[in-house]
């Protein structure tokens, strides 16, 4: 018996659930997509990007790793922005962070958990940034769910540096950075950063011309 058997059955019914809806939607799709967002989120299983915010195949573009990092030497992540806002011309970044993420826990301890450490090393770097208003929460979990929004902060940040992003805005292209948080407890999605929507908005040592 194929163990993915429940999958492809799950798969059918989907399909066919979308096309009693709209029997034309996925020749329409396969056309083209036109997503007005691109979502940064993190790999965790319990935070699915188009569930959350109730959009069909073809509304968001996706991109998902540990802990929602957006760094710099990141040629996969840099990738996604790139072409999500030079070819598909999204309209809005969306940098998800969730309470609770595992990857921020992991950076808040003086523990080895092997190659991961690497990657979580991003999230250690935010942590160190903020120690003193992180050492002076005493619950553990509360510690960590503040580095997990002061995280997202960042994250958006490293969004607004890219030249690609810049440049989008030089040409007058209309795209907005939002930072947002999920709760697993509630399934709740809020917004917890300014907008960034123009140069104006980033630190001058990181803004570039081309
Ligand atoms: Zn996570």
């Amino acid at each position: 018996m194929n163990d993915l058997n429940n999958l492809f059955q799950n798969n059918q019914h989907w399909a066919e659930a979308i096309k009693a809806e709209d029997p034309a939607f996925f020749e329409k799709l396969a056309k083209q997509q036109e997503p007005e967002y691109l979502w940064i989120g993190c790999a965790d299983s319990r935070v699915p990007a188009n569930e959350i915010v109730g959009l069909l195949p073809g509304d968001l573009f996706v991109h998902r790793n540990i802990a929602n990092c957006v760094v710099h030497t990141d040629l996969n992540c840099l990738s996604v922005i790139f072409y999500a806002v030079q070819v598909l011309k999204v309209k809005h970044i969306i940098v998800c962070g969730h309470y609770g993420c595992g990857g921020v826990q992991a950076a808040t301890v003086n523990q080895q958990f092997g190659l991961v450490d690497h990657w979580v090393r991003n999230v250690r770097d935010v942590y160190s940034q903020h120690l003193e208003e992180l050492q002076s929460i005493t619950d553990d979990k509360q510690r960590v769910d503040r580095l997990c929004e002061l995280n997202v902060h960042q994250q958006v940040n490293h969004v607004s540096y890219i030249p690609a992003i810049q440049n989008a805005w030089a040409s007058g292209q209309p795209l907005a950075i939002h930072g947002c948080i999920y709760g697993i407890k509630d399934g709740l999605l809020k917004q917890i950063t300014d907008t960034i929507s123009c140069i104006d908005q980033v630190a001058e040592e990181y803004q570039v011309t081309s």
